[in-house]
């Protein structure tokens, strides 16, 4: 069992596979990229398998690929299969970009559950914010996703000036579509301005929505990233996604590792337990369980108190660093 010294059991592990992607939103990455860890610098897949079925004896039930862009690394279905064996629940992020090529070969290694990102459904507008042309098959991922009868999610990073105005035609998406679209603050990780000039609150979200719809309903768990609503007679659902305000950590139940092996108890965090030099010198199951306990009964309360202890003035570069 995972559990920190706040009583909290971590059962979610938020496994970023690759810090390499084919776009460059605006909020993530610079232009150029970021210094990406060269191939031997990433766990191999045996090295990710080993360790995640160390944390599925601990009691991790679920896994989220996330990156990066986790469909760029090469052979994901295999690694897609070995995870399917140890883990009940397997969930992916991704721009969608590549998913139309792997689609059915994700399906068939026991892939279903998707996070989409999308932060505009303006095709003028998607090449602003990710500065590449790949519109088309971000949608087209989608359509296929509803056509297969998935239960989607749509991630959309709010920015103020930028994507703003089109809150109320993402609401709309849900009126026919079976899909949950989750605005997310925008957090300061793109090695740039920190996003303060375009941050849009979870208050502001909110209370634009509900001026637009005054009947808006909160729906749904206590304990997911998000906090949801739904408009009365819609098919989907609308969420928020708290991820600078952090007033929903009460409910954490997720531990993250990076491409580069180094395991964080939350996103805010700079220090990790450094996994890899251990793997690859061939620790034993019962020490790295024993491990990966003591280090995640350390994780603190919130996001902001990680922040505090941890941060002093650092910050990762981008959020392909540590997953989103
Ligand atoms: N490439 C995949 C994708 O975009 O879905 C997975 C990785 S991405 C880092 C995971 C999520 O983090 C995406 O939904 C993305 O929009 C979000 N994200 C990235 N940078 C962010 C930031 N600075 N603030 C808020 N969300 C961010
Ligand atoms: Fe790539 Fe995802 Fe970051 Fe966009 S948010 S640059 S798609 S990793």
């Amino acid at each position: 069992m995972l559990q920190d010294q706040h009583g909290r059991q971590l059962t979610y592990l938020r496994l970023a596979v690759t810090d390499r992607c084919n776009l460059r939103c605006r909020y993530c990455m610079p232009e150029e990229g970021i210094d990406f860890a060269p191939k031997g610098a990433l766990l191999d897949y045996d090295e990710i398998l080993y360790l995640c079925s160390v944390l599925g004896e601990l009691g991790v039930t679920k896994v989220r690929l996330t990156g990066g862009e986790p469909l760029v690394r090469r052979d994901l279905p295999v690694l897609v299969r070995g995870l399917a064996d140890i883990f009940p629940r397997l969930a992916m992020t991704t721009n969608g970009v590549l998913l139309p090529k792997y689609i059915d070969e994700l399906e068939a290694s026991g892939l279903r559950h998707y996070n989409l990102s999308l932060d505009t459904l303006r095709p003028e507008r998607f090449h602003r914010i990710t500065r590449r042309d790949n519109f088309a098959e971000t949608r087209l991922a989608l359509e296929e996703m509803l056509h297969r009868g998935y239960p989607v999610k749509i991630n959309a990073v709010v920015m103020r000036g930028v994507n703003d105005d089109e809150l109320l035609d993402f609401v709309e998406l849900t009126r026919e579509n079976r899909v949950g679209v989750r605005f997310i603050e925008a957090m300061p990780f793109n090695d740039d301005d920190g996003n303060h000039d375009v941050f849009l609150s979870y208050a502001d979200m909110l209370a634009r929505i509900q001026a637009a719809y005054p009947d808006l309903e909160r729906v749904g768990d206590a304990g997911g990233s998000s906090v949801n609503f739904r408009v009365p007679g819609y098919a989907g659902h609308v969420g928020i996604i708290p991820a600078y305000s952090r007033s929903l950590c009460g409910s954490c139940d997720r531990l993250r590792v990076t491409p580069k092996g180094t395991m964080l108890n939350c996103l805010y965090s700079t220090k990790g337990l450094e996994l890899l030099p251990l793997l690859r010198a061939g620790i034993g199951r019962d020490e790295l369980a024993e491990l990966v306990q003591a280090f995640v009964w350390g994780k603190h309360a919130t996001g902001h108190d990680t922040e505090r202890a941890e941060q002093q003035g650092n910050i990762f570069a981008s959020m392909t660093s540590i997953g989103g």
